[in-house]
């Protein structure tokens, strides 16, 4: 089967052909903000802009008449931005006369990295800019374990950046400065039972800027932070029984990160895994690989229920791809 998917929830728009076996082509664009950090308005624009680019280069690496189904990022994310990739997946649909399919962004993170590291069955820790959760696949859907009770992690790192003067996305800056520290400077930890809050660390480093030095905070800051998910990841474990730990989602990229999620594997006798960097931030791929699951499954989606769904929870789309023993 060959499958068209177009992501667009927020600053990656892109569209991708996928067949049961590989990714056969990607066409992406980026919205990077002129200054500041994601404003809808200017991310639906840069999307309005440029995706019909996107999907005339997808669509030219093939004979059209060959895709079977069309799927598109229907949530959660920017409305503004998945109105625009609705419409023209919908367009798309109706002009190739095949089927739609509204892929939820979070699945699609975990099913592209199920994908390319072959697991069946993993507790996952889904990192990206505005969501952070810890989810476990349980009779047809993925369970949400436990999650942020404000912000993601992403917008977290993002959102103290900016106070610190760094330009958009903050990640990978402040990935960097801490990698110049070994001086820990004591952060709120908060986690209660599997959930977990990010918005007071975010507060204290950016108190932190007028004492310490950015470096220190940025190390800080990561330690804080990262510890927190390792232990709800750890639990989650323990408590499902797993012994596989997938890491899902832009956030996923920090090496350190990585590195203490694969230590805390390590010591339980657990296994740690995570996609390349390019299947962890978004991607088309993601949304044409979860379109064709759903759609070999018989799912497709009508034009009447194809409307942007900015709010959309993992836990409502049922998955009945997984067999497990
Ligand atoms: P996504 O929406 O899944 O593509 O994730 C985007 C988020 O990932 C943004 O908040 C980025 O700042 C963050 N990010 C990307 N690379 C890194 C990194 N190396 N370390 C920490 N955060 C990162
Ligand atoms: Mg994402």
């Amino acid at each position: 089967m060959t499958v068209l998917g177009i992501e667009g929830t927020a600053w990656n728009l892109s569209a991708s052909l996928v067949d049961d076996d590989e990714v056969l082509c990607e066409a992406s664009s980026a919205y990077i903000p002129a200054s500041g950090g994601i404003h809808p308005r200017e991310a639906a624009q840069h999307v309005a802009n440029n995706i019909a680019g996107v999907i005339r280069q997808v669509l030219s690496s093939t004979d059209p008449r060959l895709i079977e189904g069309v799927a598109f990022s229907q949530g959660p994310g920017l409305g503004p931005c998945l109105r625009i990739v609705g419409t023209a997946a919908r367009a798309l649909s109706l002009r190739l006369g095949v089927p739609l399919v509204g892929v939820n962004h979070c699945v699609a993170h975990i099913e592209v990295g199920r994908w390319k590291t072959d697991l069946v069955d993993p507790i996952v820790l889904y990192v990206s800019g505005a969501n952070s959760q810890v989810l476990s696949y349980r009779q047809q859907r993925y369970r949400i374990l436990g999650e942020t009770l404000d912000i993601g992690i992403g917008n977290c790192l993002d959102k103290f950046a900016r106070s610190a003067g760094l330009p958009h996305p903050g990640g990978p800056k402040v990935e960097r400065l801490a990698q110049e520290s070994r001086n820990y400077l004591p952060m709120p930890y908060v986690v209660k039972g599997m959930d977990f809050s990010f918005s007071g660390i975010v507060t204290a480093a950016t108190e932190a800027l007028k004492s310490a030095s950015l470096e220190e905070i940025c190390y800080s800051f990561q330690e804080t932070a990262f510890s927190m998910l390792v232990e709800v990841s750890e639990r989650a474990l323990s408590q499902m029984d797993k012994s596989d730990l997938l890491l899902a989602g832009g956030v996923g990229a920090n090496a350190r990160l990585q590195e203490m999620l694969s230590v805390m594997c390590a010591q339980r006798g657990a296994r740690f895994y995570a996609p390349k960097s390019e299947y962890l931030q978004d991607n088309g791929a993601m949304i044409a690989h979860t379109g064709l699951l759903m759609l070999r499954h018989g799912i497709q989606t009508a034009i009447a229920c194809s409307g942007a769904n900015p709010s959309f929870r993992p836990d409502e789309v049922e998955v009945p791809w997984i067999e497990t023993h």
